[in-house]
């Protein structure tokens, strides 16, 4: 007897979640808000660790198509002080595959291949231990059982009020975005300044990161300690950010908070073209539920932490891990001991990565700039 399962979510965790399983010949449906496949942007690069995000991209058959588009010259890192001395400049060494970067979009679209997504189906609620399964219910009005359903929705999960009442708290970190297109021919001193990689400075309780993605586009974050603005309760919709009107304020808001930083870094901020506003929001380290039969989390929906590189490596790695699971249990009667398994195999993984990124998230943004070039030198290979 087929299981009838959905994935909640197209994001890393969901798509890997479905083609793994799609691998071992098991159908997952796959729910999706975004109406279409490019709704909205894509998003910035993404690093995949060798043994995290590519041993999924490996389970799910993917491995040498990734090698094939991934950028290991992305790898590079170069670290300048305020005044734009450079402190640190790291390159890749040659065949280095540890951690190259993709776009966030060419991902979504090796992932996607011919996985048959149902999207513009936004799910409000879910509520396990109906008589027909767990009930899914839509913003349409409309419901549908499952046998398991799989919260793979990201921060703001609406999954996750099945299991669990926690909800992500503020790091009193936010992160400013904002792009350069065309940055060869447009702005060849920045292009140099970011180089094949990233380029960071770290000052006192702020940052300034560019990160160089396909196609000559840049993705540029200023990073600082910060009330939550507005104050309120979180935003349910981060990706919104400032209306485009608010863009120069937000500039002279940041031009003001870097003020006396070198040229060339501020350059990164003033040629900038929108700006999106995302408060770092994080859940609990450690965050866990109560097993409940039919329903289970992955990815962001489950453990989000800082943005320091785990996030969609764990994600999609913990998708793999489930689908495999979840092929390895034909009997109904399995599927449930399955997914208890899985839980609390990535529940202390995730553990490990949440309280290694909050840590890394004080050191990143911290009163002693010296605590994050220490931090790099810890990681970098020497
Ligand atoms: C600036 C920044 C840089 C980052 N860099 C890295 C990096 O280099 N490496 C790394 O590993 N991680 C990185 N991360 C973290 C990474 O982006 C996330 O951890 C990862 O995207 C989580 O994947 P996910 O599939 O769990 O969730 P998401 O990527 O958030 O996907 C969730 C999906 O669910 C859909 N959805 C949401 N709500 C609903 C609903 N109610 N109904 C139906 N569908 C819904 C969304 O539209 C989305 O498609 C970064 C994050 C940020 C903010």
């Amino acid at each position: 007897m087929r299981h009838r399962i959905a994935v909640v979510g197209g994001g890393p965790a969901g798509l890997t979640f479905a083609r793994v399983l799609h691998r071992h010949g098991h159908h997952a449906t796959v729910l999706e808000r975004d109406p279409a496949r490019d709704a909205r942007p894509p998003g910035g690069t993404l690093d995949l660790h060798e043994g995290l995000g590519q041993l999924a991209l490996d389970k799910a058959g993917l491995l040498a198509e990734f090698q094939a588009m991934a950028r290991p010259e992305g790898q590079a890192m170069r670290i300048l002080d305020s005044d734009g001395t450079v402190l640190r400049d790291w390159q890749p060494r040659p065949g280095e595959r540890a951690n190259p970067e993709i776009d966030r979009g060419h991902l979504r679209d090796l992932l996607l291949g011919d996985l048959d997504v149902q999207w513009g189906r936004g799910v409000t609620r879910v509520v396990p231990g109906h008589r027909d399964g767990v009930l899914v219910h839509f913003e349409d009005g409309r419901q549908e059982a499952f046998d398991l359903v799989v919260g793979a929705d990201g921060a703001w999960s609406r999954v996750r009020a099945a299991v669990s009442p926690v909800t992500p708290h503020y790091t009193g970190v936010t992160f400013v975005e904002t792009s350069l297109d065309d940055v060869d021919t447009r702005h060849p001193d920045l292009a140099r300044l970011v180089g094949d990689g990233s380029v960071a400075v770290y000052g006192v309780n702020r940052a300034v990161v560019a990160q160089r993605n396909s196609g000559g586009h840049v993705k540029v974050y200023a990073q600082f300690r910060a009330p939550l603005d507005p104050p309120s309760a979180p935003d349910p919709t981060p990706d919104l950010g400032p209306a485009p009107s608010d863009a120069e304020a937000v500039l002279a808001g940041l031009l003001a908070l870097f003020d006396g930083w070198a040229d060339p870094v501020l350059d990164l901020l003033r040629r900038g073209t929108a700006f999106v506003r995302r408060p770092l929001h994080v859940l609990p380290v450690g965050h866990t539920w109560t097993h409940t039969r039919g329903v289970t989390l992955l990815g962001d929906a489950a453990h989000l932490m800082p943005p320091l590189g785990a996030g969609a490596n764990l994600a999609m790695l913990e998708g793999a891990e489930l689908a495999e699971a979840i092929a390895a249990s034909p009997d109904p009667a399995e599927l449930d001991a399955a997914v208890r398994a899985f839980e609390e195999h990535s529940w202390a993984r995730a553990a490990r990565w949440a309280e290694l990124t909050a840590a890394g998230l004080e050191r990143l943004v911290s009163p002693n700039p010296a605590d994050a070039l220490a931090l790099f030198d810890n990681l970098q290979p020497h």
